[in-house]
């Protein structure tokens, strides 16, 4: 028998701290717990907080479900579940310096919708530091398992378990792998569907880089929030055209997509603010940033974390157009996003104009874009064929020593960027370039299959006892 009005209460607790941005929001720090009132709105949830009594909203995913109000055993949060991490993001994760042997997390298999994996750092003499997955399975009748012998009614007892005793793991659970911060979408609760701000709130504090339509700077958010702006020279677009495509970004979100916050359109120039990210264009950071030192397993997960912005808009239908390591930005702990999508399209026309001016970027455009202005998702396919190319030769000018003209010449006549000989580049992903390079753009491979392909790339052949690729 269930008390009405106990039933429905849903308490969940801070993983992270929160300061308050606006009056309407409420702040809060890691463990304290709040009572969600209204959790309609897809990215801010109103609560009540326990201690304070304060009412407003938070952003949803700095919290979790308090399982101690429904589960036998107390779990005061899920601290080590990882909703959105792949394989790979959880060898980067659980790889960090920081983090001991047997630091572990549990995340969705990537292979069976009902089942999970459980990750976990671990030292070999032979191999160093590495990460072990194991595949957690579910029972026909509620409850987990990864060795038949040993079975689980839920998943917090089955880490409790191997937090006590390895029973046959690697090693015995340790900690719960830190989680990085949540990403946030807009600038707080009153912005979320008003992206236009007040510019005033915005201040300018240091010059990141120069952009094609205005300069990009560093700075802050109402003294507080860190964002890049860029700014657009006056003419360069129509304010109309611009504000048109900033609506359909602010709708494409991914994690590999850097985040538009918010425009200040009402004045020139225009500002698109955006998610800072500290280590600037992927092309910079090759050349003479920290990339330089990059070991080829880092050049990988970075290519995978393009190919799996590009897969999402892929499947949004969206199309890039300028796919470029100049166009990528890098974050802390090789964190890549793709940035000035869909921005191309609406330059007025004859600045961007193929085969005009030196602008355009004939060297990452496929063929048929250039000469028909044909641009797909498969003329993008062919960009990242590129960016490849830049990754692994760390930054050097695709097609040394040749125009552009030169280049669509010889392009027309079937050839292609030949292997670098002063860079390590396997046979495999150097064929796979030439495939993103088909002349037919049917035939390139799809931005799903090269995601795949490169989360994948790493897995050795060898695989220890009990240990399952997954
Ligand atoms: P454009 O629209 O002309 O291509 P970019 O977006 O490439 O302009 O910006 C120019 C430079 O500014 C980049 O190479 C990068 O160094 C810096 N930059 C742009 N956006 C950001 C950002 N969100 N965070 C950090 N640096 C940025
Ligand atoms: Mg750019």
């Amino acid at each position: 028998l269930v008390l009405p009005g106990h039933s429905t209460r849903r308490i969940v607790v801070a993983l992270y701290n929160y300061n308050a941005r606006e009056e309407t929001d409420v702040s809060f720090v890691k463990g304290d717990r709040m009572e969600v009132l209204d959790d309609t709105e897809s990215d801010w949830w109103r609560v009540v907080h326990l201690k304070t009594r304060q009412e407003g909203l938070i952003p949803w995913n700095f919290v979790a479900e308090d399982r101690s109000v429904n589960s036998e055993e107390y779990v005061p949060y899920i601290c080590w579940f990882f909703e959105n991490v792949s394989r790979k993001e959880a060898d980067k994760l659980l790889l960090a310096n920081e983090n001991p042997r047997g630091t572990f997390l549990v995340r969705p298999s990537e292979h069976n919708p009902n089942g999970f994996s459980l990750s976990v750092k671990d030292w070999e003499e032979s191999r160093g530091y590495h990460v072990k997955h194991y595949k957690i399975k579910p029972l026909d009748n509620g409850g987990y398992y990864i060795a038949t012998n040993q079975t689980f009614p839920s998943l917090p007892a089955l880490v409790m378990a191997y937090s006590k005793n390895a029973l046959g793991l690697c090693h015995v659970l340790s900690s719960p792998c830190p989680k990085p911060q949540p990403q946030v979408w807009d600038l707080g609760p009153e912005l979320r569907d008003k992206w236009e701000i007040n510019r005033n709130e915005i201040q300018l504090l240091r010059k990141l880089g120069h952009g094609n339509f205005g300069e990009v700077y560093y700075g802050k958010w109402r003294n507080n929030i860190e964002v890049a702006v860029k700014t657009l020279r006056e003419g360069t677009m129509s304010t109309q055209a611009f504000l048109q495509e900033a609506a359909i970004m602010k709708k494409f979100r991914h994690s590999r997509l850097v985040a538009l916050y918010a425009v200040c359109s009402k004045e020139e120039p225009i500002y698109i603010v955006q998610e800072y990210m500290s280590k600037g264009s992927l092309l910079d950071f090759l050349r003479t940033g920290d990339g330089q030192f990059l070991q080829f397993e880092d050049l990988i997960y970075i290519a995978a974390q393009v190919a799996s912005g590009m897969e999402y808009l892929e499947l949004k239908q969206l199309i890039h157009r300028d796919l470029a390591a100049r166009n990528v930005l890098i974050g802390e702990n090789n964190v890549a996003k793709i940035c000035d999508f869909g921005l191309a399209r609406v330059i007025a026309d004859d600045e961007y104009c193929p085969k005009q001016g030196s602008r355009f970027p004939v060297k990452w455009t496929a063929p048929e874009a250039i000469v028909y202005g044909k641009f797909s998702i498969k003329s993008d396919v062919w960009s990242y064929g590129i960016l490849l190319m830049e990754l692994f030769t760390y930054g050097q000018v695709p097609y040394p020593g040749m125009h552009s003209r030169e280049v669509i010449e010889q392009i027309e006549r079937g050839y292609r960027m030949p292997k670098p000989t002063a860079h390590h580049l396997p046979d495999d992903i150097y064929s796979l370039m030439l495939k993103c390079w088909d002349a037919i753009p049917d035939k390139r491979p799809t931005f799903e299959f090269l995601n795949h392909y490169f989360q994948n790339f790493t897995i050795t052949s060898e695989v220890p006892y009990r240990e399952v690729q997954d």
